[in-house]
């Protein structure tokens, strides 16, 4: 497989797993949160499918298109393993959907990752919430379902709690 498809079924797969998390979740009452702003195309995704929800930002330094660029009160500028558990202090277990595509290049350095910010995310998921992520993680509490049909197995995944 070339480089070309994997990276639109990466894409694919998050529109899809986007649009059947937020309409699974759509009654709950808790923030959204956006792990990883890059260009903004899948936070601008975000807003136009869940208009009447607070979407908070994680990035380390906002670079993203004029058109998907949040508030400033909505960002959580910083490295997300010291942004995430100030998230904690402020809104508890209340999130209804966290989105995460925080990787790179490198798989390896990815599933190194995913390992270490499993722990720092699973404590902000509301009951019912639920997790999208390009990379698989690493829950003890939280349980991998089923992907929609229009998504690509292993370019994507979601969580329960
Ligand atoms: N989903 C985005 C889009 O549709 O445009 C692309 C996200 S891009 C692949 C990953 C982003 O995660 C980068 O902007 C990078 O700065 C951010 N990121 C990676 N590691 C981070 C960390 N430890 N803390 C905060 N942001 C991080």
């Amino acid at each position: 497989m070339s480089r070309l498809d994997l990276f639109i079924n990466r894409m694919v797969s998050q529109r899809a797993c986007l649009n059947h998390a937020a309409k699974l979740t759509q009654g709950m009452a808790g923030p959204v949160f956006e792990l990883g702003l890059g260009n903004g195309r899948t936070y601008h995704h975000m807003c136009e499918i869940m208009p009447d929800r607070d979407i908070y930002v994680f990035e380390r330094a906002v670079a993203s298109h004029p058109d998907s660029t949040p508030p400033d009160d909505r960002v959580f500028l910083g490295d997300v393993f010291e942004t995430l558990p100030r998230a904690y202090e402020r809104f508890g277990a209340t999130a209804s959907l966290i989105h995460a595509d925080l990787g790179g290049h490198n798989a390896e350095k990815n599933d190194v990752f995913a390992r270490e910010i499993s722990p720092l995310i699973a404590p902000l998921m509301a009951e019912g919430g639920l997790m999208v992520s390009s990379d698989r993680m690493y829950f003890d509490d939280l349980r991998e379902i089923a992907l929609p049909d229009d998504a690509i197995p292993g370019r994507c995944f979601i969580y329960k709690r």
